[in-house]
């Protein structure tokens, strides 16, 4: 057998290095994370989208029936929501859709906080008819969700979501993107 014994300087020097990978996975995480929804935020969704929309460009000449989807949610009325209850309310409810959208995800799409209220949800690898049910899926569960502060009930909110897939609505992430809202906006222009 090997004598293991470890001089305390041996063991100073790893606890150091230890520290110090812990330190840089943090600073890591808060670079690409956001905050108050734990979701993935705008820049490390563009770059990741990137690379997802070049997978999926070297997929289609496979002439496969799924492409890459990309879902905006845009939280209704939330400015008047936060009038009426106060912006912590309104944080609470970020906060809630961060959960909900960690939950209804797989590790393998990339759900993020894309600015304000709104979230934008990639899907590698599905068809338009499956991506529109995650989004209906998804439209429901905001209903449900049932928030309260202080142990008082808040409102049920609602959200409109948006839905583009490549290659039909769009070649890009930027094109993408840009579908999903409008489609986003066409869905609060009929009611939201
Ligand atoms: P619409 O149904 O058309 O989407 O209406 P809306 O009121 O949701 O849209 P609008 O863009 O007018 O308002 C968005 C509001 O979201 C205004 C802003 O104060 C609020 N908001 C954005 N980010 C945050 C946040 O981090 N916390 C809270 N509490 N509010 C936020
Ligand atoms: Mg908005
Ligand atoms: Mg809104």
């Amino acid at each position: 057998l090997l004598d293991c014994e470890l001089t305390d300087a041996t063991v100073a020097q790893i606890a150091l290095a230890v520290a110090n990978l812990q330190w840089r996975e943090e600073l890591r995480e808060q670079s690409i994370r956001d905050p108050l929804s734990q979701l993935y935020n705008r820049r490390y969704l563009e770059a990741s989208t990137g690379r997802e929309v070049a997978r999926a460009e070297r997929a289609r000449t496979r002439r496969r029936r799924t492409g890459l989807a990309v879902l905006m949610l845009d939280v209704d009325d939330f400015k008047r929501f936060n009038d009426e209850h106060g912006h912590e309310a309104g944080d609470l409810v970020i906060a809630a859709i961060g959960g909900l959208l960690r939950r209804m995800t797989r590790a393998s799409d990339i759900a993020s906080r894309y600015g304000g209220e709104e979230f934008v949800v990639v899907l590698p690898d599905v068809t338009l008819e499956r991506a529109m049910a995650r989004a209906e899926e998804i439209r429901v569960a905001v209903g449900e969700l049932k928030l309260e502060q202080q142990g008082e009930p808040l409102p049920q909110i609602t959200a409109s979501i948006g839905v583009a897939i490549f290659p039909r609505h769009g070649d890009s992430v930027e094109s993408l993107i840009r579908a999903a809202d409008l489609a986003m906006y066409a869905a609060k222009r009929a009611g939201r």
